[in-house]
């Protein structure tokens, strides 16, 4: 996801759609009707009149930070997983099968008892690497090594299409190498972000004691003074989004005039980039600053640097010690209190190895052709709803029309599964240590991206797994992904869910949502053939500006939690999807026979059942830990303002609960936004 990360992953639901009327089974409670919380009214606070009810009768579980119909989808997932594992386990498969390689993982991180006497001496191997260490290049060299097995530190680097070039592959190196989650956490002042450094230090220095107690004191002040230059190097958040401005392409040459301590040839031998002359720099001035700092910081900072961004990204598969000082750290940042149970961290890390064979097994027994075709046909009745949109706009010109039409009709729909699924006969997996699992299944994974540089691109390729609760768009391939795992709804079965919940459930939170990434911020950026290229006049540049400037203020405006603020420029891209998938959803689920008969279902008219439906994709109640540290690093609003942002703006959602001027939930015209 690396890539798509910054702009593209939306968390929505569900559904598979329902083309005929309502089958609601009579021994289920109405979903919506249950869910309603009616002390409060939708003008007020829609989302807490959509969702209080449930909110009001659900505990956050003690190991969650958070929990909502995402977590309840995801749940019933995990089980299904767990049992494919257990069942692979008894089925003492062939040596080298697939069968073979989930059972052995899972084994070697369900047996505790061996993983809690081996303490840290699996990483033994790479411990000895750092302290052999004696100059620059060397350090660089272990960098490298770390890098094949996504052991963090220094920078980010990854493989993915050219922004300018899609059908070529290039080379990325990005911002990155800090123990805390983004530059903001080292300067902010706010009680919160306070605390949380102080159990970031804390946690430095219990992890330092692990290796040598004398000297952890002085080598925590050191480490984090280090992090502390590199994050104020580090751009914001909502720097990070101006496609032009993150992409620096330069030979190998160039980027080691730019920043000469770094032994850049060697790293590029080292890790395979150097099948490619050029590299896109994300952030040229953090590494210029890194530079410096290889030359001016003492090696010995380095090297202990590196043990703790080694001991931090093993954290989770490691003995009982290591993982509970790094858990309590994650405690200020999530408010879960007490961890997961085991299977689940297993379940995870198994998913980033070999997600892709455990998806193969799922969707035989858990997705069918009827699903798929279900929301096949969904995506192009939102497709024809936005052209009908785009034709009818007063602000764009006809020359920009035509080009978003193109790009409209040539956007890629992907549903459920890969047609072709990845091969992982040549990774080894054994029943233990998890992590030396863990880390082969990087270099395999490391090996597999870095081999794409040079050849052409794939774009039949997936980056989430079938199983995944998820979608995502990718502006290079102007695609929209839509993995198997967003079609279950726990508790209810396709066909009793009505036209109305769905369109605003699915049409509206996912399929609306991701095309209209396609004409974010960001996304119109690109072209019809997933290029970094300008297609629109100066005139209508100007007036997308202006029109997302209110969806800017608008957002700006919440304040969450504590002090904070979303960061309206940071987030506005999801807003405006979330904004366009809502109108699109509407305009698609109007042509639906439901809609044109409009029978009331549990006391719902349709209107209503529309916009609560799009509510339930938002269900979920957060701890404040949580919630802070979302607004702090997260590109979409928060669950409550992605449904109270984008219903003000829409007339219909007036009419629908008969808000009116004096109403908490009211805007005036003229605040309203009107970009799609
Ligand atoms: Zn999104």
């Amino acid at each position: 996801m690396k890539k798509l990360a910054f702009c593209a992953i939306s968390c929505c639901m569900l559904a598979a759609c329902n083309n005929a009327a309502s089958h609601k089974a009579a021994d289920k409670p109405d979903i919506l009707a249950a869910d309603l919380d009616t002390t409060v009214s939708p003008g007020e606070d829609f989302f807490q009149y959509a969702n209080g009810g449930w909110i009001k009768r659900t505990t956050i579980p003690a190991a969650e930070s958070g929990w909502g119909i995402g977590n309840m989808v995801e749940e019933d997932i995990q089980l299904r997983l767990k049992k494919i594992n257990e069942d692979a386990v008894k089925e003492k498969a062939a040596d080298g099968s697939t069968t073979q390689k989930i059972a052995d993982f899972w084994k070697s991180g369900m047996d505790s008892a061996n993983i809690d006497k081996a303490k840290l001496s699996p990483l033994k191997p790479d411990f000895d690497a750092i302290d052999a260490i004696t100059n620059t290049d060397q350090l660089i060299a272990v960098v490298a090594s770390f890098h094949r097995k996504s052991i963090g530190g220094f920078f980010g680097d990854y493989v993915g299409q050219d922004d300018k070039q899609s059908d070529k592959m290039a080379f990325f190196i990005s911002q990155g190498g800090l123990g805390l989650p983004n530059r903001d956490y080292y300067f902010n002042t706010d009680e919160r972000t306070v605390k949380i450094k102080a159990a970031y230090k804390d946690y430095m220095n219990k992890t330092f004691r692990q290796l040598d107690t004398a000297s952890a004191a002085k080598n925590t002040e050191a480490v984090l003074n280090l992090e502390t230059k590199l994050a104020k190097s580090s751009r914001k958040l909502a720097d990070l989004r101006d496609p032009y401005k993150n992409y620096n392409k330069m030979s190998w040459t160039e980027l080691a005039k730019k920043a000469p301590n770094v032994n850049w040839t060697e790293y590029a031998k080292l890790t395979g980039a150097n099948k490619v002359d050029s590299v896109i720099v994300g952030q040229p001035e953090f590494l210029v600053t890194l530079s410096n700092e290889v030359k001016a910081t003492p090696i010995d900072t380095w090297k202990s640097y590196l043990k703790l961004r080694l001991i931090q990204s093993s954290a989770s598969e490691l003995d009982q010690t290591t993982f509970n000082n790094y858990f309590e750290y994650r405690k200020t940042l999530t408010g879960a209190t007490e961890p997961r149970p085991r299977w689940k961290r297993v379940l995870s890390s198994e998913e980033d190895a070999i997600g892709e064979a455990l998806g193969q097994l799922f969707v035989k027994e858990y997705f069918s052709e009827t699903a798929k075709k279900r929301y096949n046909d969904i995506v192009e009745n939102i497709r024809a709803a936005y052209k009908e949109r785009i034709a009818k706009l007063s602000w764009m010109s006809d020359s920009t029309k035509q080009k978003a039409f193109e790009k409209l009709a040539k956007i890629t729909k992907k549903v459920g599964y890969p047609d072709k699924w990845k091969d992982f006969s040549s990774l080894k997996i054994d029943d233990g240590p998890w992590i030396l699992n863990v880390q082969r299944a990087n270099e395999w994974w490391h090996n597999y991206e870095i081999n794409k540089l040079g050849k052409p691109v794939d774009r039949t390729e997936w980056t989430m797994t079938p199983q995944t609760y998820n979608a995502y768009y990718n502006p290079s391939n102007n695609e929209i992904v839509m993995p198997a795992g967003i079609f279950a709804v726990p508790g209810y079965k396709d066909d009793e869910l009505d036209d109305a919940l769905v369109y605003g459930y699915a049409a509206a939170s996912t399929i609306g949502h991701e095309i209209t990434h396609g004409f974010d911020d960001q996304g119109r950026q690109y072209d019809d053939a997933g290029n970094l290229k300008n297609w629109w006049t100066k005139k209508d540049e100007d007036e997308f500006s202006k029109r997302a400037s209110f969806i800017i203020k608008q957002f700006n405006e919440f304040n969450p939690v504590d002090t904070l603020h979303i960061n309206g420029d940071a987030t506005q891209g999801e807003n405006i999807a979330d904004l366009g998938g809502m109108l699109l959803g509407l305009d698609a689920f109007k042509k639906t026979d439901a809609f044109k008969k409009n029978d009331k279902i549990a006391g719902l008219t349709q209107l209503q059942r529309y916009f609560l439906g799009y509510a339930l994709g938002w269900l979920y109640t957060v701890k404040k830990e949580r919630l802070a540290n979302l607004v702090m690093t997260d590109v979409h609003s928060p669950a409550k303002e992605r449904v109270n942002g984008p219903v003000v703006n829409i007339p219909e959602f007036y009419e629908a609960f008969g808000i009116k001027k004096g109403d908490k939930m009211y805007r005036a015209d003229s605040l309203r936004v009107n970009i799609w």
